[in-house]
C-alpha cells in the first residue's frame, strides 16, 4: 500500500474507493482525488485519505470507506461506470418503454409485445427471471389495485441492474458539504469562498 496519494506506487493507477457499509464503489483519478481533498482539508496520506470522505450513493453517505490503488489500466476512472454503448442503448430504451408503461398502467393491463420485448432485454442483463416475471405479471393484470403498481417491479428491476452494474446507481451530486458560518471550515467541509473562486480561476 503506498504512503501518500503521490507516490510512484499509486501514480499511474486510480483509486478506488470502496463503501464498507454498501460495497459501493467509486474510481478516482489521483489527481483528482487531490483536488477534492484539498478542498475539504483532507490529507493525502494513504492512510488517512477515506478519513473525511462519506459514501456518495444516494441515501448512504457512511464514513467507513477504504481506498485500494487500482493497476493502471484495469478500469477507467469513472461515475457512472462505463459500460458498451450498444448495451446503454438497449438498457435505456427497455426502461423507457417499462416507465412509460408503469405511468400509464393504472387500472388497465399493459402486458404489450413492446413490454415484452423490454422485458427479454432487461432479463439479459439483469439475468433474474424473478423481476421480470413479477412486471410481466402484473402488467397483465388489469385489475390491479393501487398497491400493486407496476412501480414496485419496477424498482426491483432497477436495483438488479444496479447490481449487476449495468446501471449507475444515483450518486449525491454534491460532493462535499459547503460550511455555512463565517468561521474557518472543519476538516471534511468545503469552504465558501473557495466554491466562489472556482468559476473564476478556471476561466
Ligand atoms: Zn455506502
Amino acid at each position: 500500500m503506498p504512503e501518500h496519494l503521490s507516490d510512484p506506487v499509486s501514480s499511474g493507477a486510480d483509486v478506488r474507493i470502496t463503501c464498507g457499509h454498501c460495497g459501493f464503489e467509486e474510481d478516482w483519478t489521483p489527481a483528482a482525488l487531490a483536488r477534492h481533498l484539498a478542498e475539504i482539508g483532507g490529507s493525502q496520506r494513504w492512510a488517512e485519505l477515506t478519513r473525511h470522505l462519506r459514501c456518495r450513493r444516494f441515501g448512504c453517505g457512511a464514513t467507513t470507506l477504504d481506498a485500494v490503488p487500482l493497476p493502471p489500466g484495469s478500469r477507467p476512472a469513472n461515475m457512472p461506470r462505463r459500460i458498451g454503448r450498444l448495451d446503454a442503448h438497449l438498457l435505456s430504451a427497455a426502461l423507457a418503454v417499462l416507465e412509460g408503461v408503469t405511468q400509464r398502467s393504472h387500472g388497465q393491463a399493459v402486458a404489450t409485445l413492446e413490454v415484452r420485448l423490454a422485458l427479454l432485454v432487461v432479463h439479459r442483463y439483469a439475468r433474474d427471471r424473478d423481476c421480470v416475471r413479477r412486471f410481466w405479471l402484473r402488467a397483465a393484470d388489469g385489475n390491479r389495485t393501487v398497491d400493486a403498481g407496476l412501480a414496485e417491479p419496477l424498482q426491483l428491476i432497477r436495483h438488479r441492474l444496479v447490481a449487476a452494474g449495468w446501471l449507475a446507481p444515483p450518486v449525491l451530486l454534491e460532493p462535499a458539504r459547503t460550511w455555512p458560518w463565517d468561521s474557518p471550515a472543519p476538516p471534511g467541509w468545503k469552504a465558501p469562498a473557495a466554491v466562489a473562486t472556482r468559476p473564476d480561476e478556471q476561466a
